[in-house]
């Protein structure tokens, strides 16, 4: 009988484990009361602010912002603000997080490219929402940090380091591409990289702004463009950095 107890018990653990590895978050753990009421807040903000997708509005609820940011800005983690990350990098307002994600659509399952890792908190919101994530960031230093973090929260994106604009061939077709930096016009490589039906959701613009923009591949060389609002992000830039 003793013998039976344990076994269950370390079957038990094994699942529990198990369950972390495969993606499901581990935010009980890393959120207090008090981080968990402000996520579930700032979710609330976002949808009278118009985000409708519940996957959407779950996942940030669900993901601990403050650990993708230093300690001493752990108190803004939860409001709807950008934040400076490493290397003059920011972590996008959690409204234009969210913003993109509902753009996407995501279903359970779909296969999607981030470009721009930054901090990882898109990739974890991606893969809270059930994704299949690939996500690449030219800067090494943030590739190694975001990796770190992520890993610690239980969320195993595949994380590349590397130059976005050629995107990852060898992991193609995408079911979706969010780029999370600004590239002045489309890139073309990322574009061949998308299945035929699927989009990409991208700020196109130079300095002054960008318009969020949605490029839907319809066929094998045709695509269909329309436009999302105004945003700023940081540029995309060509190549590595360490
Ligand atoms: N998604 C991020 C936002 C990061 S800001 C987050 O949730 O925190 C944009 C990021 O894009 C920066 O980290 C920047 O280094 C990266 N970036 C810019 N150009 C890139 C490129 N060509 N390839 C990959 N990453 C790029």
């Amino acid at each position: 009988m003793k013998m039976i107890i344990i076994l269950c018990c370390a079957v038990l653990i094994t699942c529990s484990s198990n369950k972390s590895k495969s993606g499901i978050s581990n935010s009980e753990i890393n959120m207090n009361s008090q981080q968990k009421t402000e996520a579930a807040k700032l979710a609330e903000q976002l949808e009278q602010k118009g985000i409708s997708d519940q996957l959407v509005l779950k996942a940030i609820a669900a993901v601990p912002r403050h650990e993708f940011v230093d300690e001493e800005i752990r108190g803004a983690a939860y409001l709807d603000k950008p934040l400076p990350i490493e290397k003059g990098q920011t972590i996008s307002q959690p409204y234009t997080v969210a913003y993109q994600s509902e753009l996407l659509r995501i279903k359970p399952g779909d296969k999607v490219l981030e470009i721009g890792t930054g901090s990882g908190y898109q990739a974890a919101i991606l893969c809270e929402m059930g994704a299949e994530v690939y996500s690449i960031e030219r800067i090494e230093e943030l590739y190694l940090s975001a990796k770190k973090t992520l890993n610690a929260l239980g969320y195993f994106p595949n994380l590349f380091y590397g130059d976005g604009y050629e995107g990852l061939p060898e992991n193609a077709p995408f079911d979706k591409i969010l780029v999370t930096a600004a590239p002045v016009e489309i890139p073309q490589k990322l574009l061949y990289q998308l299945r035929i039906g699927g989009w990409m959701v991208v700020p196109l613009g130079g300095r002054g702004g960008q318009k969020m923009t949605i490029i839907k591949r319809t066929g094998k060389d045709a695509i269909e463009e329309s436009e999302h609002g105004d945003f700023i992000f940081v540029p995309m830039k060509k190549g590595i950095e360490k």
